[in-house]
């Protein structure tokens, strides 16, 4: 179809946010902050590479997740620790917070719940904001490396990839049967992962992560978590993913809890209050 006259004059029509977060509840960071000033470690758990491991994060806590060896991206899932069907929405994340997340934002919960889950308390790639590809990091617009795209696209069987080994994981962790387990792996929050969408074709593209060992994500817990984080077989995602080629480095999740008082005036969000009565 040949352009109409007016094609420009469309073009030009200057964006409107969808969801302007004026009125969005805000988290007190500074009281998180100083919470995390005073607490101390109470559990490590080390991911494998190509693996995925679980770990539970009580309200009120921080989960540290940390590059060790290597630049290593990770693949995170969070659900409500006494309920699988309260898990992380990635697609309202992003709608609420943009493509990527940093110090500030939070993580929601799927519907009808509606909540943070967690909030973001430090990143120290922060720094990184957005390059000149439009690429930036820890993406709320992936989905996760996945056997089923794997196959479609290659013809092989993977085993490896988040998707997998994140089923792996929550199965071994709540005892369901793997095709089960399998059910509640959702799309999830890329983890020092570099990504962003070519402003020519519109297509998804992931660059090597900035992430060094020593740097971190860290989130306070808004409700009790369970964390179930994948160490992509993509590596750094430079190259390839879904497959044996990268190279792939463990990733560390740590748990602290703040001192006794140091949360006082803090309340858990309590879920969305929407009647679901939907009109009838
Ligand atoms: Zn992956």
């Amino acid at each position: 179809m040949p352009e109409p006259k007016d094609a420009a004059a469309r073009r030009d029509v200057p964006p409107v946010i969808c969801y302007p977060v004026e009125t969005l509840p805000q988290p007190d960071l500074p009281l998180y902050q100083a919470a995390r000033a005073g607490a101390r470690l109470v559990e490590t758990v080390t991911v494998a590479p190509r693996d995925a491991a679980t770990i539970t994060v009580p309200g009120g806590c921080f989960l540290r997740m940390s590059s060790v060896d290597g630049p290593q991206v990770g693949d995170l899932n969070l659900f409500a620790a006494d309920d699988l069907s309260e898990r992380f929405y990635s697609g309202k994340t992003r709608a609420l917070h943009g493509t990527h997340i940093t110090t500030g934002d939070r993580m929601w919960s799927s519907f009808p719940h509606l909540r943070p889950m967690a909030t973001v308390v430090e990143d120290t790639l922060g720094w990184y904001g957005m390059d000149q590809f439009g690429g930036s990091v820890h993406d709320v617009i992936g989905t996760r490396c996945d056997p089923y795209t794997g196959r479609l696209l290659s013809g092989d069987d993977y085993h490896y990839c988040c998707h997998s080994n994140l089923t792996r994981a929550l199965a071994t962790h709540t005892g369901l049967p793997l095709a089960e387990a399998e059910m509640h792996v959702h799309d999830v929050m890329n983890l020092f992962m570099c990504t962003g969408f070519t402003r020519d074709t519109g297509q998804y593209f992931m660059k090597a992560s900035p992430v060094r060992p020593g740097d971190y994500l860290e989130l306070f817990a808004e409700i009790d978590l369970l964390a179930v984080l994948s160490a992509c077989p993509g590596g750094d995602c430079s190259t390839v993913h879904s497959s044996d080629d990268a190279a792939c480095h463990p990733l560390l999740m740590q748990v602290f809890v703040p001192a006794d008082g140091a949360l006082d005036g803090w309340v858990p969000p309590a879920r969305n209050a929407y009647s679901r009565t939907h009109g009838v």
